[in-house]
């Protein structure tokens, strides 16, 4: 019996209550447990319920679900799986408020963003119901006279899944939609602070008519339900979206056991403003890029690089912008931003505010909380690069700007340190738009905007950023192995 707050469960006001699970997902059952995970709203601190607890054998039960469901899914054409997708994004477009107001009460986002979220998340099942159907092979000319050589796509089978909390809709089908469209089985573990997003899903991939245990999401601590995913011999590849830190630990092990590995890690995106860049432009790009989600997205820009000529009428436009904002709970009012996911979120940025201050920075706008969770959207001019600002994600609403003079000195500043998912480049030179993505050593570049993601474009990045690309027809072939057929012809 769930322990929920009762004014939390109020709020939530969902047209279809059954949407929140508190319970796992394990080969087509719902299934729970004796002990629960609590999910908080972090901008109440209230209860809104629990999720099961499970561990290693949950796990296992998990895996031997979807090794068993998987061969005959796979036997299917691609376009019956097609539609079964196109049938489950149709559900959760049908049910977006809904959703959006499970994800708002769970991780904060203000409920416009969760909207957002959940067409995006949508976008993406969309997409590859329609890329299932295009996973084409190759005809190779043989080396023999008699030899004739075809490669085909198979897919590789069970894949586990571990996904964070800062987009609990979008990356939980960023994955599960192109390995399902592929042929695969799936078993994934929600972060979490945020698994009722990913349960409301799987609650409408069953309505879908998703045949039992090809999608199934385990809830609980992480470290044995991880372990089970990088040791167990039937799982094929092993998929992760989260911290670097973790990703490398998870997907070593997965490696070491010869499991294919795609890792979505942390970023540290640089957003280059040069003196020919439009003003407006380059700040709306900044205000989208750095501010949405409370700052806590991979791709956000981290640290400003800003031209001397540009400089202080960027950053005094940008901190009127910034100060505008207003911070708030989600499910009250409709605030521009929401809390940070937890204290432990707070005291980081903080730390990062403190530190870049110490360091001669100039607050120009926020550095403040509001009731221990409301981060109030900063800007912070004369940032030192050693900054933790500049080194390290920061993962919440500040923007610390350093200026730069030449474009070299932009470049190497942009490739410090090991990240390298997302740049950001404004400018009005055609040339210095087509110089320096060749010089970035990033997986993406936005140029003259802050917003680079969609389900149509591959995501993903180098370095220490990750190993994989998610979305795109090249997010399809994440899922599936090559198979050479040489056959000789009598
Ligand atoms: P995290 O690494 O702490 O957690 C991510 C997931 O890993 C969660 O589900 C968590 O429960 C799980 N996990 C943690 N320790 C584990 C263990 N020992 N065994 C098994 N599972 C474990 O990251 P987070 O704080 O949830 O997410 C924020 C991070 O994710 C940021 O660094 C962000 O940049 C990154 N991120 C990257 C992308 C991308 O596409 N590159 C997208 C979103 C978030």
């Amino acid at each position: 019996m769930s322990l929920a707050d009762p004014v939390e469960r109020a709020r939530l006001a969902l047209l279809r209550p059954a949407l929140l699970r508190e319970a796992a997902f394990v080969g087509g059952e719902w299934v729970g447990g004796d002990a629960g995970i609590a999910v908080v709203n972090p901008a109440t601190g209230r209860t809104l319920g629990h999720v099961p607890d499970l561990g290693r054998g949950d796990a296992e039960a998990a895996i031997a679900a979807a090794t068993a469901a998987q061969p005959a899914w796979a036997a299917r054409p691609a376009r019956e799986r097609g539609l079964l997708l196109r049938r489950w994004a149709e559900l959760i477009l049908e049910h977006r408020d809904d959703l959006a107001r499970l994800m708002t009460a769970e991780q904060g986002k203000p409920l416009a963003e969760a909207a957002g979220e959940i067409t995006y998340a949508a976008a993406f099942v969309d997409w590859f119901a329609e890329e299932g159907r295009r996973t084409y092979g190759d005809i190779i000319p043989g080396h023999l006279a008699n030899a004739r050589i075809r490669v085909e796509k198979r897919p590789v089978g069970v894949v586990a899944a571990i996904t964070p909390w800062n987009f609990p809709a979008a990356m939980v089908t960023r994955k599960a939609a192109p390995a399902l469209a592929a042929g695969c089985a799936v078993v994934l573990k929600p972060s979490e602070l945020t698994p009722f997003s990913a349960l409301a899903l799987a609650v409408l991939a069953e309505e879908a008519g998703l045949p039992a245990g090809l999608f199934n999401i385990v809830t609980g601590a992480p470290a044995p339900i991880g372990d089970a995913m990088v040791e167990d011999p039937r799982v094929a590849k092993f998929s992760f979206t989260g911290s670097t830190a973790v990703g490398r630990m998870l997907g070593g092990r997965a490696m070491g056991n010869v499991k294919r590995v795609s890792l979505e890690l942390g970023g540290n995106a640089p957003f280059l403003v040069f003196d020919d860049a439009d003003l407006d432009i380059a700040v709306e790009g900044a205000m989208l890029s750095k501010f949405r989600n409370a700052g806590q997205t991979c791709v956000c820009a981290n640290r400003f690089l800003v031209q001397a000529g540009i400089h202080d009428a960027f950053v005094a436009r940008l901190a009127d912008r910034a100060d505008a904002l207003g911070c708030g709970d989600g499910l009250a009012g409709a605030p521009d931003q929401g809390p940070l996911i937890d204290a432990r979120a707070v005291a980081k940025t903080m730390a990062h505010v403190r530190d870049a201050l110490d360091g001669g920075g100039r607050l120009l706008a926020g550095g403040s909380v509001i009731d221990d969770v409301f981060v109030r959207p900063t800007v912070i001019a004369g940032v030192s690069p050693d900054a933790l600002l500049c080194r390290e994600e920061t993962f919440g609403p500040v923007a610390g700007v350093v200026r730069f003079g030449s474009e070299a000195e932009a470049v190497a500043l942009a490739n410090a340190g090991s990240a390298g998912l997302a740049a950001y480049l404004f400018t009005r030179d055609a040339d210095r738009a087509i110089r320096l993505p060749e010089a970035l050593r990033y997986g993406m570049v936005g140029i003259n905007t802050g917003l680079i993601s969609s389900e149509v474009a591959p995501f993903g990045g180098c370095r220490q950023s990750g190993i994989g690309r998610e979305g795109s027809h090249y997010g399809i072939a994440e899922f599936l192995e090559l198979q050479t057929v040489v056959q000789a012809v009598g």
